[in-house]
């Protein structure tokens, strides 16, 4: 049995074909599936699909590429970029989105500095008033995260010093061992850090060719690791898309790494990942 903590069937590259990716996902033992929401129409749409199907959970939260959205309204009513009145509207309807039984966690929620090649949003810029709005909308997630007794999946990308920023002010004891650093930058500080706070390292199918990276989960203790794909982003064949099939090929190349056996990568993986979601 296999867990893949971090699986997008709520993007456009699923729409016709999700049930038949279950299907075959399911064929090769990975039945159980976490869909996390990015903003909040991928977020409502996690949450359908999961409903529809045994295994599959949702996770709704607005991610920091897409907290440019809510920079962007914000900017052109000329309101105080940090007046609550411009998160409001979307914070409340994630928070909404909480009571439904089928999700489990906020996320992917966090801090990105990364300049995308590719983006729907044709001013996108990383600009200090942005990253510090990325910063208050994440800490607002934790604090719901916290309120309604929910797991943490944290995307970072190049912006470890404002991570540490926010967790250092919003920890609480709570978020132990119900939290994830998704698709984890291959840092030894994120790893010290995850250590410290009794958090989880997600790891992808990048582990096949990124050399940084398999060094780095070498040094992870399988008690910490849970599996993803990312999909469809990060197949192992740098393929588009992938899908979460794929999982078992991820537990291979870890196990190897690891000296262990794939069952043995399987079992620990999956049982990390229900602590993690409390399930
Ligand atoms: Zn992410
Ligand atoms: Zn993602």
């Amino acid at each position: 049995m296999f867990f893949d903590t971090h699986c997008h069937f709520n993007f456009e590259a699923f729409d016709k074909t999700v049930d038949d990716v279950i299907e075959r996902a399911k064929k090769v033992g990975v039945d159980h599936i976490l869909i996390p929401g990015t903003d909040v129409p991928t977020s409502k749409k996690a949450v359908q699909i999961a409903e529809k199907h045994k295994g599959i959970y949702a996770a709704v939260g607005i991610h920091p590429h897409h907290v440019f959205e809510i920079y962007s309204k914000v900017k052109a009513q000329s309101q105080n970029f940090l007046a609550p009145v411009g998160i409001h509207s979307d914070l409340n309807q994630i928070e909404q989105l909480l009571s439904h039984p089928k999700v489990v966690a906020i996320g992917e929620v966090g801090i990105d500095r990364h300049i995308y090649q590719k983006t729907k949003y044709p001013d996108y810029k990383i600009g200090e008033e942005f990253v510090r709005l990325q910063k208050e909308v994440l800490k607002k997630q934790i604090d719901l995260v916290v309120k309604y007794d929910k797991s943490l999946i944290l995307h970072n990308r190049e912006a470890k010093a404002d991570m540490f920023d926010v967790l250092n002010k919003t920890w609480n004891k709570k978020l132990e061992g119900r939290s994830v650093f998704h698709c984890c930058e291959p840092d030894h500080e994120l790893l010290e850090f995850a250590k410290d706070h009794k958090m989880f390292i997600g790891v992808d199918g990048d582990i096949t060719y990124y050399k940084e990276k398999q060094q780095f989960i070498k040094l992870v203790p399988l008690e910490m690791l849970v599996l993803e794909t990312d999909s469809p982003y990060l197949s192992p064949f740098k393929k588009f898309p992938n899908e979460p099939k794929n999982i078992p090929l991820i537990a291979e190349f870890v196990a190897k790494l690891k000296g262990i056996s794939v069952d043995e990568v399987a079992e620990i993986t999956t049982e990390n990942a229900q602590i993690l979601f409390k399930i």
